[in-house]
């Protein structure tokens, strides 16, 4: 059995200087400025955090051997390009997509990638998407949630999700800080981060595309959350009880489907960041062995941890080997 961490971060020179050249603007959303206040700032506690993010060569690769994760599916880290003006924002896609396909070419057994688009701009998103699928061998997109408020159920992203769709590329919907209507609760006691902010605002996300008739448009779409599905599986059967009594009094349009159903076939979930017992054997209850996949988040947590949980989780053989290999290589097309 191999182990594939799918939800695996890196970034690139270009985008960690950009990001600091937009902090020094003193012009950004407010999120972004907690962000790189904290997380992002190049500060010396920060230091082993950036470099482990920087580092897509033999260091990574040797982080993985004493981890015994056998392949990462790398994506650039959160907030990614989507804090950017689009032009700036889909050139520094491109450069990055460029650099991951490099490092994935010269590594291809131990390393595939999901590519970063510039929804701000979403024909040329969709563009990119294509050449990563056709040209680069990227297998899947990553979005950091909200882009500048906006969310993937918009009319305007379409030709992105059009594309994602018709490339068979599974978009990651990864954790930010909650976009700015929802920021300012947020803001007090380090709740904007991944103790819980992030997990209100992809989950938010996902609703959104659900609820929104997203998949009724977009039936083979594919979207992958992270952290045991930032929550969903837990509300699933609420979520559904909820919405019907909305469709019964007139609050919402029916559907074709129930919520759940369409969390239940357009979405896949993954371990990332999540090492407790309880909440695996609910997600693995709700969404059964072949919707949950490994996921470490290195290098925000620890992977050696991660794979420790999963080695050990009470499951059989079979189940194991799916969540650690199967599932992901038939998601992404990975070879073996
Ligand atoms: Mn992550």
């Amino acid at each position: 059995m191999k182990r594939i961490a799918i939800e695996e971060a890196f970034v690139t020179r270009s985008v960690m200087a950009e990001w600091h050249r937009l902090h020094q603007s003193g012009v950004m959303e407010d999120g972004f400025r907690l962000m790189a206040n904290t997380i992002l700032a190049d500060t010396p506690g920060n230091a082993p955090l950036h470099a482990r993010l920087l580092d897509v060569g033999p260091g990574r690769l040797a982080q993985m051997d004493r981890d015994g994760i056998d392949m990462a599916v790398l994506s650039l880290t959160s907030p990614g390009v989507q804090v950017f003006n689009a032009d700036l924002a889909t050139t520094l896609a491109a450069e990055a997509n460029d650099e991951l396909a490099a490092a994935v070419r010269a590594q291809p057994q131990r390393l595939a990638g999901l590519a970063a688009v510039a929804p701000q701009d979403p024909e040329r998103a969709a563009r990119e998407i294509e050449r990563a699928r056709r040209s680069l061998g990227l297998v899947g997109v990553i979005i950091n949630s909200h882009t500048q408020g906006e969310y993937l159920d918009l009319d305007k992203f379409q030709p992105l999700l059009t594309t994602a769709e018709y490339e068979d590329m599974p978009i990651y919907l990864h954790p930010r800080e909650p976009g700015p209507g929802l920021l300012d609760p947020y803001k007090d006691y380090g709740l904007y981060f991944a103790t819980w902010g992030f997990a209100v605002e992809t989950s938010l996300h996902a609703m959104r595309l659900i609820m929104s008739g997203t998949f009724d448009r977009f039936p083979k779409l594919k979207v992958i959350l992270g952290h045991m599905g930032e929550g969903i599986p837990f509300w699933l059967q609420r979520i559904d009880n909820r919405y019907q009594l909305q469709v019964r009094i007139g609050a919402v349009k029916k559907l074709k489907r129930l919520p759940s159903e369409y969390f239940l076939e357009n979405f896949v979930i993954t371990t990332a960041g999540v090492t407790s017992g309880p909440a695996l054997r609910l997600a693995l209850d709700v969404l059964g062995a072949d919707r949950v996949m490994f996921a470490a988040d290195f290098p925000y947590e620890d992977a050696a941890e991660a794979v420790r949980f999963l080695n050990e989780a009470d499951m059989d053989d079979a189940t194991r080997a799916k969540l650690f290999q199967h599932n992901a290589t038939a998601l992404f097309g990975l070879a073996g």
